[in-house]
């Protein structure tokens, strides 16, 4: 649905007039060679373009302001190459609204002892300019990415392209729809939070949507149109003839090309439903979601909207990577006297893009909601590193909560449980996975993914300027609560700068 193609980052080299003509024309072919290169990789999925080189605040706040105005411009990286006097910079970083990293690299790797003399140290300053910009930036409390290493390195441009994937996703979040259909489910207090407050911190707007707003598209579809997506249906998926034949697959296809039709219309890029509230729908979509899921919208169950956007903007950021996202809720444990588990489902909509093989497609009974039985995909995942993330309104400020988890190939078969499972063992044990979650006041609700790992969310966080809170092998219980303690107090003070 991305292609991350369409968006650039910006290299901004940074030195100053003191070095001479001469100099200054070698650092600008250096930056344009490096942004080449860069550009080149297969690590960094978005094009770098190459700024001229900055030496003086005027065209330091220029080229800060044409990135803020640019509609493909996702993020700004600065070098610097030489010094760059940074009092140069604070009004450009004072205005620069896009993500901004700093990349701490020197155009040689590493030093020509038999030749190195002082037009060399004149020429190559990386490393003491970079200190004066980063006391700038950190003067200023600017949050930013830096990342330290020889720009050819494998990783530093892995570290630079996941970097840039998040950047994506912030972009894509700021003008991102969230149709909440039906509203909430009834009582739940998770799902709830300040949609106003949202919209300010992270850009996107959420919406309600009667169940009549979905009908009227669902029953606009044509008897040809069905009939052409349930044999796509039976194209890509396994299926019995019975469930082939079934009114509900019929049923399913016609809900689909609804709500799609519903999404396309409005220009959403997530959506939220709810089995309570589903007047004048055969059943709850499940397939229909699950697909779209796959397509990289974002969704959320019994309204769910802050896991939605969350999804959607995962799944710009896992464009192109494998592994897949998927909305997930933690269902059900497994405790032994070794490790225990978690299995993760929802009642119908786990996203595909995290199967193992080609999922089965089913009809069998809800057993909730009182409506008729719903078409969906079933699967196992295969195992693997994993992070369960959960976007947490805390009343005066989000939390970003991810437990980093280990997906297990499921060792026994469920042949009575016809909906889409992943089982997973949760950093450092479940015990004090459960217990840290639950103390931290995580959703049972969460974002899946075995595409992105937690640098991602580390990134999101900064961009966004809220709290991150990480549940990982090192995690114990005692120094995790003092952590969520001061966290209060931090971000009490952050806000009221904001
Ligand atoms: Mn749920």
């Amino acid at each position: 649905m991305t292609d991350l193609k369409e968006f650039e980052i910006w290299l901004v080299t940074g030195s100053q007039h003191l070095y001479g003509e001469e100099t200054l024309k070698n650092v600008g072919s250096h930056a344009e060679e490096i942004s080449k290169s860069l550009n080149n990789s297969e690590e960094v999925p978005v094009l770098v373009v190459y700024k001229s080189v900055v030496t003086t605040p005027d065209q330091i706040s220029k080229v800060c302001a044409d990135a803020n105005v640019s509609p493909v411009c996702i993020g700004v990286v600065v070098w610097m190459h030489t010094f760059s006097p940074a009092k140069m910079w604070i009004k450009g970083l004072q205005i620069l609204t896009k993500p901004l990293a700093h990349l701490h690299t020197q155009y040689n790797a590493g030093i020509p002892w038999s030749e190195i003399d002082m037009d060399f140290m004149n020429e190559n300053q990386s490393a003491h300019g970079g200190r004066e910009f980063g006391f700038m930036t950190s003067r200023l409390r600017k949050n930013r990415k830096v990342i330290v290493g020889h720009w050819k390195d494998g990783q530093v441009r892995k570290q630079l392209g996941n970097w840039a994937r998040v950047a994506a996703g912030w972009h894509v979040l700021q003008s991102t729809k969230v149709a909440r259909i039906g509203d909430n489910m009834r009582e739940v207090a998770v799902t709830e939070g300040d949609k106003v407050e949202a919209q300010m911190r992270f850009g996107f707007s959420v919406n309600g949507y009667g169940l009549g707003d979905l009908v009227n598209y669902v029953d606009q579809t044509s008897d040809e149109e069905v009939n052409r997506l349930v044999q796509e249906y039976a194209d890509q998926y396994e299926m019995e003839k019975v469930v082939r034949d079934s009114p509900s697959l019929q049923d399913a296809a016609r809900i689909e090309l609804g709500l799609r039709a519903l999404l396309t219309g409005g220009e959403f890029g997530a959506f939220t439903d709810t089995f309570e509230n589903l007047h004048g729908l055969r059943q709850l979509p499940g397939l229909a979601v699950q697909r779209l899921m796959a397509e990289g919208y974002g969704f959320g169950a019994e309204g769910d909207w802050k896991t939605a956007a969350l999804l959607r903007a995962a799944k710009v950021m896992d464009s192109g990577l494998e592994g897949g996202t998927s909305f997930m809720e933690d269902y059900t444990y497994h405790f032994t006297n070794g490790r225990s588990q978690v299995l993760g489902s929802h009642m119908l909509e786990i996203c595909p893009s995290i199967a193992s093989g080609k999922p089965k497609c089913e009809v069998h009974p809800l057993g909730i909601g009182g409506k008729e039985d719903p078409a969906r995909l079933v699967f196992d995942v295969d195992s693997g590193p994993a992070i369960n993330v959960s976007l947490v309104d805390m009343g005066n400020r989000f939390r970003l909560l991810v437990n980093e988890v280990e997906a297990v190939a499921p060792e026994h078969a469920l042949p009575k449980l016809p909906v889409a499972r992943v089982l997973w063992d949760p950093q450092p044990d479940l015990q004090v996975a459960a217990q840290t979650w639950i103390l931290a006041g995580g959703a049972h609700h969460t974002v899946f993914s075995k595409a992105i790992d937690t640098s991602f969310m580390e990134d999101l966080t900064d961009m966004a300027g809220v709290e991150l809170v990480v549940i990982d092998r090192e995690t114990v219980t005692r120094s995790f609560r003092d952590q969520l303690r001061s966290n209060e107090v931090y971000y009490h003070l952050f806000q009221n700068q904001m």
